[in-house]
């Protein structure tokens, strides 16, 4: 950057430090306060903590790179019509995923809502503002597999339809008649359900029936972001808060052109339709695109050997403790990065995985890992800031030592 340019560039506004440590001269500049004028979080006494558990909804998920916030700040100083916004960011969207189109829906769990609406009502606004009552629908049963009718399949009975439940491909045959709209796949249920992804399609392309799949949590691998929409699969619905690092509070939907359209005309700005309560502002539409594209552009065989990196140091760091036995493990579905499971002997350490929980939780800084059913401390290193993973892997050691004393 010249050195005119760099003036200009910091007359912009307050900067990040991570731009002030990027560019050249700043011995130069008097670096601008990062510190905001009013700090909510100390304001109300909020504890903030080093995420060593992963993208959990409870926890706020995931953070926001510069990027994105830049795209939320900017943007947020200008009117713009609300579907010139959801336009534009969606064909960026598309593109990036390789779907003939997208939107940026409130969380996955909207996506799934939309998209399902989308399917009952294509372009009819009468039956837009029937929703939820579809009983006069020719169309109101989604196909779900047993393995796969859970907690989300809330997102689609909200629409008004009937889940017809199936095991077998037997089933799933006898399932199918005149009032089938539509077929929905958990994809991180694949392993408990009786049917995979191949033959779920070929049936539904037979019967042409559309398809829809919930794969929230299942990027990494960014692969996943058009695996299945190539595989067939209609519509896809994912989480933009997770990994991708979007907002919270965002999500997509993408893939056939009809039924995104069809989607958008039950979601705001439109009113008289069940998707009103889904707004996603124009800032989070244009944070969603800014933090899709950063994903997709990274270098994501760089990225997963600095989780190995860090995975390693926190269980050396563990391993040095006697009686401590550490295992990674890769999820094959969601959250599909390296994590490590802690457990011990508790006749030579003396502790309980909830309460070594509760001890990272509450020493300073606060760290939250995970404490499941099989007795094991379980941490994932993607959510962490850089440096964060020897201050985790000095508590770990630090407090199993402690409990073997
Ligand atoms: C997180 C999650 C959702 C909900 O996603 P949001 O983006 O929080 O709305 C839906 N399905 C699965 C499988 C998830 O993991």
């Amino acid at each position: 950057m010249k050195r005119r340019d760099l003036l200009k560039y910091f007359s912009l506004g307050p900067l990040t430090g991570a731009a002030i440590s990027a560019v050249p001269f700043k011995s130069a500049i008097a670096a601008p306060s990062n510190k905001p004028k009013r700090d909510m979080v100390k304001e109300l006494g909020l504890r903030t903590f080093i995420n060593a558990a992963g993208t959990y909804t409870f926890m706020t998920a995931s953070l926001m790179p510069d990027e994105v916030m830049e795209a939320i700040n900017s943007s947020s100083k200008e009117f713009i019509m609300y579907d010139e916004v959801q336009d534009k960011a969606g064909e960026k969207i598309a593109a990036l995923c390789h779907a003939e189109a997208a939107m940026v829906t409130a969380g996955c769990w909207s996506a799934l809502v939309l998209g399902t609406a989308g399917v009952l009502t294509g372009m009819d606004l009468e039956k837009v503002a029937q929703l939820p009552n579809v009983d006069s629908f020719e169309k109101n049963e989604v196909i779900v597999q047993k393995g796969h009718n859970h907690d989300y399949i809330h997102a689609l009975t909200n629409t008004g339809i009937k889940p017809v439940v199936v095991e077998t491909m037997d089933d799933l045959e006898k399932a199918i008649n005149a009032k089938t709209a539509l077929m929905y796949f958990l994809n991180e249920s694949t392993p408990h359900g009786k049917i995979l992804h191949k033959e779920w399609l070929e049936v539904a392309k037979k019967h042409n029936i559309p398809t829809i799949i919930d794969i929230a949590a299942d990027i990494p691998p960014v692969e996943n972001l058009w695996k299945y929409s190539e595989m067939g699969f209609d519509l896809i619905c994912v989480s933009g808060g997770k990994a991708i690092r979007g907002p919270q509070s965002a999500g997509l939907l993408y893939g056939k052109k009809d039924l995104v359209a069809a989607a958008r005309l039950s979601a705001p700005p439109r009113g008289g339709n069940i998707g009103r309560g889904m707004k996603v502002n124009k800032e989070e539409i244009l944070g969603m695109y800014a933090a899709l594209d950063r994903y997709v552009k990274q270098d994501h065989e760089k990225e997963w050997k600095e989780w190995e990196e860090k995975i390693a140091i926190i269980e050396n760091a563990a391993k040095k403790v006697k009686g401590v036995t550490t295992e990674v493990t890769v999820p094959p579905i969601a959250n599909h990065t390296p994590a490590l499971k802690i457990s011990w002997d508790t006749s030579v350490v003396k502790t309980t995985p909830k309460d070594l929980q509760a001890r990272l939780r509450e020493g300073n800084p606060s760290i939250e890992v995970m404490s499941f059913a099989d007795n094991t401390i379980n941490i994932t290193v993607f959510m962490l800031k850089p440096g964060q993973e020897k201050i985790v892997a000095t508590r770990i050691n630090e407090e199993l030592t402690k409990a073997s004393a």
